[in-house]
């Protein structure tokens, strides 16, 4: 059995994933990254994910909404690309001819027995690795099957409620922790376990990040994280390397969004305004 190790994450465990931008690139070199989500009312969501992942670097970015996402989207993220699912309200069949290079999905999806579906089928066919938030997440606790079609190295984002739900309750942190990395091995995928010290667990490798602060406890907050770790993938980071990047630099753009804002007042999208002085502090 191999041993458990524990690594707190600083800059110098982060910095060396970083991948630079090169002088003669293109848009093609960063990836065409999908964010796949939203339903009548929970629109903003996606909104908020496909803004963080324009802005974490992703060269183009296409966000699949049902049909009343289209307006808002196309409004609010003038950057993005939109297609829509046949569902006037929720996703009910996904389609569409593209292949993405990340994809992040479940922010503000509902959990609609079309949508369920929808989900089960986009699941069978999707490859590689992939972001699973929200929604996503509560479709995979509620419809166990669905948990063998995760593909291998997919990153799931889960706040506390969110993975309770996963992996039922537990009594102390040990028990949370050994419950995660359990379901990390039995499922080949990443687990972010999301809060004051998000704790990402890679199998028997857990990484707990020391940086973000109690201003990032705000609505849509974790949706930005989605759009982060899913513009990372679709640049060309690995899964693991994706997560701790993501998870690093969020926390780290909520820090300099509080200097400025305060904890009260800030919210997720001044995280997402503040991904450029994260980079430019970081390097
Ligand atoms: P969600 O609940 O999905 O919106 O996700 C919340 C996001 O905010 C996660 O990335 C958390 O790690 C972060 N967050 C929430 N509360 C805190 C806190 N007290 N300190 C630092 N980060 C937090
Ligand atoms: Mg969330």
């Amino acid at each position: 059995k191999t041993e458990t190790t524990y690594k707190l994450m600083g800059k110098a465990e982060v910095l060396p994933l970083y991948r630079p931008r090169q002088k003669f690139s293109h848009k093609g070199h960063y990836g065409h990254a999908l964010i796949l989500g939203g339903s009548y009312g929970k629109i903003g969501a996606v909104i908020l994910s496909t803004s963080a992942c324009l802005r974490v670097g992703a060269g183009l970015v296409t966000a699949y909404v049902p049909q009343c996402g289209l307006l808002p989207l196309q409004i609010a993220c003038p950057e993005a690309m939109v297609l829509t699912d046949k569902g006037e309200k929720y996703i009910s069949q996904i389609e569409f001819d593209l292949e993405p290079s990340a994809v992040g999905a479940g922010i503000g999806l509902g959990t609609e027995k079309e949508t369920v579906s929808a989900l089960s089928a986009f699941l069978d066919a999707q490859k590689s690795a992939m972001v699973l938030d929200a929604d996503a997440l509560n479709i995979l606790s509620q419809n166990r099957k669905l948990l063998d079609k995760i593909p291998e190295g997919s990153i799931l984002t889960p706040h506390p409620k969110e993975l309770e739900r996963l992996l039922g309750s537990w009594k102390d942190d040990f028990e949370k922790l050994q419950k995660t990395r359990e379901f990390s091995v039995n499922h080949r995928c990443i687990i972010v376990i999301k809060g004051a010290h998000t704790t990402i667990c890679a199998g028997e490798k857990c990484y707990i990040n020391n940086n973000g602060n109690p201003g990032m406890a705000t609505a849509g907050s974790g949706d930005v994280l989605t759009g982060f770790i899913t513009g990372l993938l679709s640049q060309g980071y690995e899964p693991l390397a994706a997560a701790i990047f993501g998870v690093f630099l969020h926390g780290m753009a909520g820090d300099l969004a509080a200097t400025e804002q305060g904890f009260e007042a800030l919210t997720a999208n001044s995280i997402i305004d503040f991904i450029g002085k994260a980079y430019i502090e970081l390097l």
